[in-house]
Protein backbone atom coordinates (compact mmCIF):
# COMPACT_ATOMS: atom_id res chain seq x y z
CA UNK A 1 0.00 0.00 0.00
CA UNK A 2 2.46 2.33 0.86
CA UNK A 3 4.12 1.46 -2.19
CA UNK A 4 1.76 2.44 -4.58
CA UNK A 5 1.18 5.72 -2.22
CA UNK A 6 4.96 7.16 -2.85
CA UNK A 7 4.52 6.25 -6.69
CA UNK A 8 1.40 8.30 -6.84
CA UNK A 9 3.21 11.18 -4.80
CA UNK A 10 6.08 11.09 -6.65
CA UNK A 11 4.28 10.73 -10.14
CA UNK A 12 2.66 14.36 -9.14
CA UNK A 13 6.49 16.15 -8.53
CA UNK A 14 8.04 14.53 -11.69
CA UNK A 15 6.28 12.17 -14.00
CA UNK A 16 8.99 11.26 -16.46
CA UNK A 17 10.54 8.94 -13.89
CA UNK A 18 8.18 7.26 -12.79
CA UNK A 19 6.76 3.56 -13.22
CA UNK A 20 4.42 2.93 -15.74
CA UNK A 21 1.25 3.64 -13.26
CA UNK A 22 -1.30 3.52 -16.31
CA UNK A 23 -4.55 2.00 -15.54
CA UNK A 24 -7.45 0.44 -17.52
CA UNK A 25 -10.73 1.72 -16.23
CA UNK A 26 -14.11 0.47 -17.46
CA UNK A 27 -16.72 2.85 -16.67
CA UNK A 28 -20.15 1.08 -16.87
CA UNK A 29 -23.35 1.60 -15.58
CA UNK A 30 -27.45 1.56 -16.42
CA UNK A 31 -28.45 3.48 -19.52
CA UNK A 32 -28.76 7.61 -19.01
CA UNK A 33 -27.11 7.43 -16.04
CA UNK A 34 -24.87 9.69 -17.51
CA UNK A 35 -22.02 8.23 -18.52
CA UNK A 36 -21.57 10.24 -21.42
CA UNK A 37 -21.43 13.33 -20.07
CA UNK A 38 -18.80 12.26 -16.91
CA UNK A 39 -16.30 10.61 -19.99
CA UNK A 40 -16.66 13.94 -22.19
CA UNK A 41 -16.09 16.11 -18.94
CA UNK A 42 -13.23 13.82 -18.27
CA UNK A 43 -11.90 14.58 -21.54
CA UNK A 44 -11.95 18.34 -21.22
CA UNK A 45 -9.92 18.45 -17.67
CA UNK A 46 -7.58 15.35 -17.87
CA UNK A 47 -6.41 15.19 -21.45
CA UNK A 48 -3.72 13.21 -20.15
CA UNK A 49 -6.48 10.51 -19.79
CA UNK A 50 -6.66 7.99 -23.51
CA UNK A 51 -10.33 7.73 -24.13
CA UNK A 52 -11.24 5.20 -26.00
CA UNK A 53 -13.48 5.64 -29.21
CA UNK A 54 -15.49 2.83 -30.16
CA UNK A 55 -16.14 0.98 -33.44
CA UNK A 56 -20.11 1.36 -34.13
CA UNK A 57 -22.38 0.14 -36.98
CA UNK A 58 -24.70 3.41 -35.69
CA UNK A 59 -24.93 6.11 -38.00
CA UNK A 60 -23.76 9.21 -36.21
CA UNK A 61 -25.84 11.80 -35.13
CA UNK A 62 -25.70 15.64 -36.05
CA UNK A 63 -22.34 16.82 -34.87
CA UNK A 64 -20.97 13.91 -34.16
CA UNK A 65 -17.58 13.45 -35.82
CA UNK A 66 -15.94 9.97 -37.06
CA UNK A 67 -12.70 8.99 -35.64
CA UNK A 68 -13.26 11.40 -32.42
CA UNK A 69 -17.08 10.51 -30.71
CA UNK A 70 -16.82 6.87 -32.84
CA UNK A 71 -15.44 5.12 -35.61
CA UNK A 72 -18.34 4.88 -37.74
CA UNK A 73 -18.38 1.93 -39.90
CA UNK A 74 -20.78 -0.25 -41.87
CA UNK A 75 -21.62 -4.10 -41.41
CA UNK A 76 -19.32 -5.56 -43.15
CA UNK A 77 -16.88 -3.97 -41.53
CA UNK A 78 -17.70 -4.57 -37.79
CA UNK A 79 -17.97 -8.47 -39.38
CA UNK A 80 -14.11 -8.35 -40.35
CA UNK A 81 -13.33 -6.60 -37.07
CA UNK A 82 -14.90 -8.79 -35.35
CA UNK A 83 -13.18 -12.19 -37.64
CA UNK A 84 -9.78 -10.73 -37.75
CA UNK A 85 -9.99 -10.36 -33.63
CA UNK A 86 -9.25 -6.63 -33.91
CA UNK A 87 -12.27 -5.47 -30.90
CA UNK A 88 -11.34 -6.37 -27.10
CA UNK A 89 -15.20 -6.93 -27.11
CA UNK A 90 -18.51 -5.95 -28.70
CA UNK A 91 -22.31 -6.16 -28.17
CA UNK A 92 -25.41 -5.21 -29.72
CA UNK A 93 -26.67 -2.49 -27.57
CA UNK A 94 -30.08 -1.49 -27.28
CA UNK A 95 -31.32 -4.68 -29.59
CA UNK A 96 -29.80 -2.76 -32.56
CA UNK A 97 -26.45 -1.46 -33.29
CA UNK A 98 -23.23 -3.78 -32.47
CA UNK A 99 -20.58 -0.93 -30.40
CA UNK A 100 -16.75 -2.83 -30.15
CA UNK A 101 -13.63 -1.43 -28.45
CA UNK A 102 -10.63 -1.47 -31.04
CA UNK A 103 -8.23 -3.33 -28.92
CA UNK A 104 -4.66 -2.41 -30.51
CA UNK A 105 -5.30 1.65 -29.42
CA UNK A 106 -5.96 0.27 -26.00
CA UNK A 107 -2.60 -1.48 -25.89
CA UNK A 108 -0.85 1.02 -27.19
CA UNK A 109 -1.75 4.14 -24.79
CA UNK A 110 -0.90 1.95 -21.71
CA UNK A 111 2.29 0.76 -23.23
CA UNK A 112 2.81 4.83 -24.03
CA UNK A 113 1.91 4.95 -19.31
CA UNK A 114 -1.29 6.73 -20.00
CA UNK A 115 -4.51 5.12 -17.99
CA UNK A 116 -7.37 4.39 -20.27
CA UNK A 117 -11.24 4.49 -20.14
CA UNK A 118 -13.43 2.61 -22.16
CA UNK A 119 -17.46 3.42 -21.06
CA UNK A 120 -19.15 0.66 -22.31
CA UNK A 121 -22.55 -1.07 -21.67
CA UNK A 122 -23.01 -3.71 -19.21
CA UNK A 123 -22.56 -6.59 -21.97
CA UNK A 124 -18.89 -4.98 -22.86
CA UNK A 125 -18.02 -4.80 -19.12
CA UNK A 126 -18.69 -8.25 -18.55
CA UNK A 127 -16.52 -9.36 -21.62
CA UNK A 128 -13.64 -7.11 -20.25
CA UNK A 129 -13.76 -8.71 -16.84
CA UNK A 130 -13.10 -12.25 -18.70
CA UNK A 131 -10.23 -11.03 -20.68
CA UNK A 132 -8.67 -8.31 -18.75
CA UNK A 133 -9.75 -9.22 -15.03
CA UNK A 134 -7.09 -6.83 -13.60
CA UNK A 135 -8.59 -3.55 -15.52
CA UNK A 136 -11.28 -1.70 -12.60
CA UNK A 137 -14.26 -1.86 -13.21
CA UNK A 138 -16.18 1.11 -12.19
CA UNK A 139 -20.66 1.70 -11.78
CA UNK A 140 -21.49 4.75 -12.18
CA UNK A 141 -24.63 4.94 -10.17
CA UNK A 142 -27.79 7.41 -9.82
CA UNK A 143 -28.00 9.57 -6.85
CA UNK A 144 -31.26 7.40 -6.27
CA UNK A 145 -34.13 5.54 -8.33
CA UNK A 146 -36.55 8.10 -8.81
CA UNK A 147 -33.76 9.71 -10.35
CA UNK A 148 -32.61 7.06 -12.36
CA UNK A 149 -36.53 6.76 -13.95
CA UNK A 150 -35.77 10.41 -14.80
CA UNK A 151 -33.28 10.18 -16.15
CA UNK A 152 -34.35 7.72 -18.72
CA UNK A 153 -37.70 9.43 -18.36
CA UNK A 154 -39.34 5.65 -18.00
CA UNK A 155 -42.29 7.64 -16.21
CA UNK A 156 -43.02 9.69 -19.09
CA UNK A 157 -43.39 6.97 -21.15
CA UNK A 158 -47.02 6.34 -21.79
CA UNK A 159 -47.32 2.76 -22.83
CA UNK A 160 -47.83 0.56 -19.95
CA UNK A 161 -46.26 -2.11 -21.77
CA UNK A 162 -43.23 -0.37 -22.86
CA UNK A 163 -42.57 1.11 -19.68
CA UNK A 164 -42.58 -2.29 -17.63
CA UNK A 165 -40.41 -3.22 -20.10
CA UNK A 166 -38.00 -0.54 -19.07
CA UNK A 167 -38.12 -0.44 -15.65
CA UNK A 168 -37.46 -4.69 -15.76
CA UNK A 169 -34.18 -3.40 -18.17
CA UNK A 170 -32.92 -0.88 -15.49
CA UNK A 171 -33.64 -3.12 -11.99
CA UNK A 172 -31.33 -5.68 -14.04
CA UNK A 173 -28.83 -2.58 -14.53
CA UNK A 174 -28.90 -1.59 -11.19
CA UNK A 175 -28.68 -5.68 -10.18
CA UNK A 176 -25.12 -5.38 -11.73
CA UNK A 177 -23.54 -3.01 -9.61
CA UNK A 178 -22.44 -5.57 -7.20
CA UNK A 179 -19.73 -6.93 -10.17
CA UNK A 180 -18.26 -4.32 -10.11
CA UNK A 181 -14.81 -2.95 -7.73
CA UNK A 182 -15.99 0.47 -7.19
CA UNK A 183 -19.63 2.81 -7.56
CA UNK A 184 -19.23 6.45 -8.32
CA UNK A 185 -22.57 8.17 -7.74
CA UNK A 186 -23.42 10.15 -10.56
CA UNK A 187 -25.19 12.90 -8.41
CA UNK A 188 -22.91 15.99 -9.91
CA UNK A 189 -20.80 15.83 -13.04
CA UNK A 190 -17.85 17.40 -11.52
CA UNK A 191 -17.66 15.77 -8.53
CA UNK A 192 -18.22 12.24 -10.17
CA UNK A 193 -15.36 13.32 -12.51
CA UNK A 194 -13.07 14.37 -9.44
CA UNK A 195 -14.11 10.80 -7.81
CA UNK A 196 -12.50 8.70 -11.03
CA UNK A 197 -9.50 10.82 -11.44
CA UNK A 198 -9.39 10.10 -7.47
CA UNK A 199 -9.34 6.11 -8.91
CA UNK A 200 -7.16 6.73 -11.76
CA UNK A 201 -4.67 8.28 -9.02
CA UNK A 202 -3.71 11.29 -11.21
P1 LIG B 1 -25.02 5.73 -28.01
O1 LIG B 1 -25.59 5.10 -29.24
O2 LIG B 1 -26.05 6.50 -27.23
O3 LIG B 1 -23.80 6.57 -28.31
O4 LIG B 1 -24.50 4.58 -27.06
C1 LIG B 1 -25.37 3.59 -26.64
C2 LIG B 1 -24.69 2.69 -25.62
O5 LIG B 1 -23.59 2.01 -26.21
C3 LIG B 1 -24.14 3.38 -24.38
O6 LIG B 1 -24.73 2.75 -23.26
C4 LIG B 1 -22.67 3.07 -24.39
O7 LIG B 1 -22.19 2.83 -23.09
C5 LIG B 1 -22.58 1.84 -25.25
N1 LIG B 1 -21.29 1.70 -25.91
C6 LIG B 1 -20.59 2.67 -26.55
N2 LIG B 1 -19.46 2.18 -27.05
C7 LIG B 1 -19.41 0.87 -26.70
C8 LIG B 1 -18.47 -0.18 -26.94
O8 LIG B 1 -17.41 -0.02 -27.54
N3 LIG B 1 -18.79 -1.41 -26.44
C9 LIG B 1 -19.94 -1.64 -25.75
N4 LIG B 1 -20.14 -2.86 -25.28
N5 LIG B 1 -20.83 -0.67 -25.51
C10 LIG B 1 -20.58 0.57 -25.98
Amino acid sequence: ENVMDESVRSSAADPSRLPNTAHLIVLSGPTAVGKGTVVNRLRRDHPDVWVSVSVTTRPPRPGEVDGVHYLFVDAAEFDRLIADGELLEWAVVHGVHRYGTPRQPVLDALAAGRSAILELDLQGARQVRQTWPEAHFVFLAPPTWEELLHRQAIRNTEDPAERERRLQTARQEMAAQDEFDQTIVNTEVGQAVADLVGLLGL
